[in-house]
């Protein structure tokens, strides 16, 4: 793990806003994620964080991918060319999922000649593809149940297990062949009881599709959820993979391929930040900070990711409530009301968050004039 006597010196070295990407712990949590779940591919969830880099050191660790946009499938598509173009197109979808349900006409029209993999959930998702990506394989989204999730999606995406066949059917009778289910359990899933009724829902669809006489379902993914340990509440990923393995064992046979969209899980806590302080005052009777960073930039997950991030000081020293805020003119510019910070901090020192590295860096904008965040990879 990245110290912070570390990142320290790299902000002295580059300069703040800095975003460090550490390479090490990517490939460790990649390696957790195989250990425990053997049996499941992970297709990284590139909207997570899609610095190139990254996406080449878990190409090269074994990883697959999760695009949602023609931009997300450019990035990976890009760094993962190393296969001799005469197998490229049917080994790229072994590589790459397109996992959005609902895609664009345009994102469409340039994906047919790959055979994409996709995902869909209504009947008119099926006209659009039968018009403009005839040569795609299908995966039908299922509605999962997302409770205690940080993130929510079960109410924008996901058919309703009811409707499940008949939209396989419909698919099938369009000349698609449907190759499996996919879910989302919610982003940071604590709930992990999620995954045990997610898999036990798509399991019964399976069951009704091959009564109902289609049987060329041969694919699971288990989409992604999996939690970063923020803190100490979050049970270990081993207890998850253990529940999952169960049900998987006991539900799918050995020949069913079993996918998973991990984003958060993989890259989490091999992103930190440093931000330096470049105002201070006081205002009702609370130090405030005035930092380089804020949520229009790499804090961005306090608002879109619904995360709180903690701020920490390089220096000890008898702590008190401080306020934390960005660099932009807009109030909503808070990173923290009650942050546990000395209280004697000068103009120009650093502040650092640890555990940063999803949704965050990857959601900064230039409001205000701000750049987003300087980059640096370590252990690359
Ligand atoms: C965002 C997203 C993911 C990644 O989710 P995490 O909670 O970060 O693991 C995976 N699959 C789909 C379809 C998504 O939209």
């Amino acid at each position: 793990m990245i110290t912070p006597k570390q990142l320290h010196k790299l902000a002295v070295r580059h300069g703040t806003p800095l975003f460090v990407v550490d390479h090490d712990e990517i490939r460790r949590n990649y390696a957790t994620f195989k250990k425990y779940l053997p049996r499941v591919q992970a297709y990284y969830a590139v909207k997570a964080e899609p610095l190139p880099e990254i996406v080449k050191t878990l190409y090269k660790a074994g990883a697959s991918f999760d695009v949602a946009s023609m931009p997300e499938f450019e990035i990976v598509h890009e760094n993962i060319q190393h296969m001799p173009p005469k197998q490229r197109q049917q080994w790229i979808w072994d590589k790459i999922i397109y996992a959005n349900p609902i895609k664009a006409i345009e994102a469409l029209t340039q994906l047919d000649p790959y055979k994409p993999l996709v995902t869909y959930d209504n009947p008119e998702e099926i006209k659009k593809l039968e018009k403009y990506a005839p040569n795609a394989g299908l995966a039908l989204r299922l509605k999962v149940p997302n409770t205690g999730a940080m993130v929510e999606l079960s109410s924008k995406f996901g058919a309703d297990p009811g409707e499940a066949v008949d939209l396989i059917l419909a698919a099938d009778k369009a000349g698609f062949t449907v190759e499996g289910l996919s879910f989302h359990v919610g982003s940071q899933t604590t709930n992990f009881e999620n995954y045990v009724q997610a898999i036990n829902l798509a399991a019964n669809v399976f069951k009704d599709a091959r009564s109902r006489g289609y049987t060329k379902m041969n694919l699971l993914d288990i989409g992604g959820g999996f939690p970063a340990p923020y803190d100490k509440s979050v049970k270990s990923f081993r207890i998850l993979a253990k529940k999952i393995n169960t049900e998987l064992d006991r539900l799918f046979p050995r020949e069913i391929e079993i996918l998973a969209e991990p984003g958060r899980f993989m890259i989490a806590t091999a992103g930190a930040s440093v931000v330096k302080i470049n105002g201070k005052a006081v205002r009702d009777g609370k130090t405030c900070y005035y930092v380089d960073d804020g949520v229009y930039h790499t804090y961005s997950g306090i608002i879109f990711d619904h995360c709180h991030y903690h701020l920490k000081s390089f220096r000890k020293g008898p702590v008190r409530i401080c306020g934390v805020f960005g660099p932009t003119c807009d109030a909503l510019d808070v990173i923290s009301m009650s942050e546990n910070l000395p209280t004697d901090l000068e103009l120009g020192e650093f502040l650092y968050s640890p555990n940063i590295g999803a949704y965050s860096h990857a959601s900064s904008t230039w409001f205000n004039g701000f750049p987003p965040a300087k980059v640096v990879h370590i252990n690359q």
